[in-house]
């Protein structure tokens, strides 16, 4: 719980919020400013910002309850299609500091486009952006990786 935390007061119930599904990690909400019909958040039910400081153990459970509420919104709203969208930090449009993951049912033509990649990126750049990420992931994070071992 932290102080001023907007999901903390929805899980502490001094907020009220359209509850579709709750369990002893977990509350999933329909969002205020739906994107579309049905737009909700999985909201763990602990305090922590995004990503960079889950707990392993939520991180691991955040795929099945994915997995379990993006099918009952997609067959509840009748959808076609449904995004699963994380922001992580401020630059990437994180506007509310405690972590939540978007369900975005969607229709066919309703509108929204996706992302345009930049282009302009050459075999050198590509082969610079691989090695920088590689380094990282073979020095700090999956040191045993056998995959990007073999593969470097
Ligand atoms: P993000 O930019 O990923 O931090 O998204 C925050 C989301 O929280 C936005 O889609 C808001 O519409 C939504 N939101 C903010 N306040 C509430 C609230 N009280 N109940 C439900 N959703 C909310
Ligand atoms: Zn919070």
């Amino acid at each position: 719980m932290a102080n001023n935390c907007i999901f903390c007061k929805i899980i502490t119930g001094e907020i009220p919020a359209y509850k579709i599904y709750e369990d002893n990690d977990f509350l999933v909400t329909l969002d205020i400013n739906p994107v579309n019909q049905g737009h909700s958040l999985v909201i763990p039910k602990i305090h922590f910002v995004n990503i960079f400081d889950a707990p392993e153990e939520i991180t691991a459970k955040i795929g099945p309850i994915v997995k379990k509420l993006a099918q009952a919104i997609k067959a509840g709203v009748k959808a076609d299609g449904l995004n699963v969208v994380i922001n992580n930090d401020q630059a990437a449009g994180q506007l509310v500091p405690h972590a939540h993951v978007h369900l975005i049912p969607r229709f066919e033509g309703d509108g929204f486009t996706h992302w345009h990649g930049k282009g302009g990126e050459t075999p050198a750049d590509f082969a610079n952006t691989q090695n920088s990420i590689k380094k990282v992931i073979l020095s700090h994070i999956f040191q045993d990786s056998i995959l990007l071992a073999i593969d470097s």
